[in-house]
């Protein structure tokens, strides 16, 4: 059998070459677009084609849709550099049958090439596999994109037509993954992708022959697609796709049982209406915005995107490509929040929580880019500048003298950065590259990330301990650790989380628990900390059930460093009103007692 391969790449398409002519094909290359087209056009050409994306003179995309217009039935892979939905979109609209992620791997060619194949004498069972994912068997990625253009193309011709896609996405997927393991999680995904599919529309009688009528697919990690097809009323859709979204809150509800587990999960949904499209990457698109702003405005929630076709939306690919210019200009910024001694009220340290300073859109919080940065890999740069920034001021605090005892920085880790092979040579450049006395700086890392591989995080907080650096545990009592884990770590201080603190002073359910993990902390030689002391009455109370520090807007917001200086400079703070540049309404005066 003979294939075309194009691609302009020499040594890609060597490699490419060398696979397909072990696997037995006649490989017939060119190095860009024209010929690409030509050789596929012409009377004895190959029935088969992988086209690399980006070639001279034309691109594959390009190829795809010129000899399709020809008439031509061959078999067309794209080779694509990056998993873009928007691209895999647009190549099956072009005419592709199917894509290969460059680089790619020998078997995942070998795969993909012999689908093609057999394609042609349409062999079903090769179908199936390469439509579905292989852990939930729901149809994949490539299967719904299929779905998707014959949805835009019949409702182009068919004026009236309506369909609606969901795209939902599992909260905090991650941190389930991450502290109760991956087989864990690989069942979990299997009992949320059965739950789906009892919250789509069926088929109407005949009885006991009922099959879904929706398309659920698997298209990432933790997200899901549902295609709602020939929905009927005015709506365009939009009925029927929030009915679904209930359904779907509905059935995910419950709790799922897994070994000795019982594990609770939400979904982020967002839902766009496909009428009025002109292409599957645009209905795409704008439900994945919708998604996005539903985890923006708390998670757990669907919201429907009526934003008109061709309006600019919030895009997740964009906004990570901005994160990435964003590094580059140095546009992340630590912002400073002082912890306070409960017993003086004098600044004890700081936590260095980031801002991003936007060039368009002003400072932005971490809620508006933390989450991409993360699944992205870009915490880690914008980490290492925030950590940067934060250990020179602090130098130059605790140089100067500025406050009556010297001031400890802390910084957050997240399992992003956690999970990094060289954590321990970053944290050591960072020492000597700012000077900083090791003895002031403490890191805060959460419970469930030293879930997932408690050896290696023992050994990685050992050596950092050795350094000198302390360690923090933060968000305390909403993960999954156990006092193992807490025994384990070379902890210094214990950070209460703040939905403990809330309403502190109205409950006494809540009064005793922080009580209890007080003495926890100090039975295991640790500092205690409460995270978001909003009033006095809050911090009356913590400091007579023995809390050890305090931090939280009623000593004050997070704020720029010449602001944090001011509030070093006017000692106690106690007798200031703290600076809040951040938020309204303005937080409470500290008052002295
Ligand atoms: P966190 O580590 O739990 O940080 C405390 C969060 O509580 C901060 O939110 C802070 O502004 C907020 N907060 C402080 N006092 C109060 C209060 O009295 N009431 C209430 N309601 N909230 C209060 P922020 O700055 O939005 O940061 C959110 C999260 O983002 C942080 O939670 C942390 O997990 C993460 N984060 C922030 N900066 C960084 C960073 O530089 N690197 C990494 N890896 N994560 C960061
Ligand atoms: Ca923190
Ligand atoms: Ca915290």
């Amino acid at each position: 059998m003979k294939i075309l391969l194009a691609d302009d790449d020499a040594v890609s398409r060597i490699l490419l070459q060398r696979t397909l002519e072990r696997g037995g094909f006649k490989v017939l290359c060119v190095e860009d677009g024209h010929a690409a087209a030509a050789a596929l056009l012409a009377d004895d050409g190959p029935r088969m084609a992988i086209l690399d994306w980006e070639m001279p003179l034309q691109d594959g995309p390009s190829v795809c849709r010129e000899v399709r217009a020809a008439g031509s039935s061959a078999y067309l892979i794209l080779l694509t550099s990056r998993e873009a939905v928007e691209d895999i979109v647009t190549g099956f609209d072009a005419g592709a049958d199917d894509y290969l992620i460059h680089p790619c791997n020998p078997d995942e060619l070998k795969a993909r090439i012999r689908v093609g194949t057999r394609s042609l004498q349409l062999q079903a069972s090769l179908m199936h596999e390469a439509q579905h994912d292989p852990l939930t068997g729901l149809p994949n990625r490539a299967c719904f994109v299929k779905r998707l253009a014959h949805n835009v193309r019949r409702a182009r011709e068919h004026p009236g037509y309506n369909f609606a896609l969901l795209f939902v996405d599992i909260d905090r997927f991650k941190v389930i993954n991450d502290s109760l393991g991956h087989l864990i999680g690989d069942e979990l995904m299997k009992s949320i992708a059965q739950r789906l599919l009892q919250a789509v529309r069926f088929e109407s009688p005949p009885p006991g022959h009922s099959a879904p009528r929706d398309l659920v697919a698997r298209i990432g990690g933790d997200e899901f697609v549902i295609l709602l097809e020939n929905c009927a009323g005015l709506d365009n859709g939009v009925d029927a796709g929030v009915r679904v979204a209930q359904r779907i809150q509905t059935v995910l509800k419950q709790a799922f049982f897994l070994e000795n587990h019982e594990v609770f999960v939400t979904a982020s949904i967002g839902i766009s209406t496909g009428s009025d499209a002109t292409d599957a990457s645009e209905v795409l698109r704008s439900a994945d915005a919708a998604m996005y702003k539903a985890k923006r405005l708390g998670k757990a929630r669907f919201e429907v995107n009526d934003t008109p076709p061709g309006a600019p939306t919030v895009n997740r690919l964009q906004l990570e490509n901005d994160i990435r210019r964003g590094v580059e200009n140095e546009e992340f910024e630590a912002f400073y929040q002082p912890i306070v001694s409960l017993d003086d009220r004098c600044i004890v340290g700081f936590e260095a929580l980031v801002r991003w300073r936007h060039p368009q859109h002003g400072l932005l919080q971490p809620d508006h880019f933390l989450e991409i940065a993360e699944d992205s890999g870009l915490i880690v740069p914008i980490g290492a500048q925030v950590t940067r920034q934060a250990c020179r001021w602090m130098r130059r605090w605790n140089d100067s003298l500025i406050s009556p005892r010297p001031l400890t920085i802390c910084i957050n880790v997240s399992p992003r950065q956690f999970a990094e092979d060289d954590l321990v040579e970053r944290v050591q450049r960072v020492l000597s590259e700012t000077g900083i006395d090791p003895a002031f700086l403490e890191l805060e890392i959460t419970e469930n990330l030293t879930m997932q591989d408690a050896d290696r995080a023992a050994s990685l907080l050992d050596q950092i301990n050795r350094l000198g650096v302390s360690i923090s545990l933060d968000d305390f009592g909403t993960g999954y650790s156990s006092l193992n884990y807490l025994l384990r770590f070379p902890l210094r201080t214990l950070k209460v989380d703040r939905s403990f603190i809330y309403d502190i002073e109205n409950s006494r359910e809540r009064a005793t628990i922080v009580e209890t993990i007080i003495s926890l902390g100090h039975n295991l030689g640790m500092r205690v900390v409460a995270e978001g002391i909003e009033n006095a009455s809050q911090m009356d109370l913590l400091r007579s059930l023995d809390c050890d520090s305090g931090q939280g807007y009623f000593f004050s917001h997070p704020v720029p460093a010449n602001e944090a200086e001011q509030l070093l400079q006017r000692r106690p703070i106690g007798l200031i009103e703290a600076l809040h540049p951040e938020s309204q309404p303005r937080p409470a005066l500290l008052m002295a007692s």
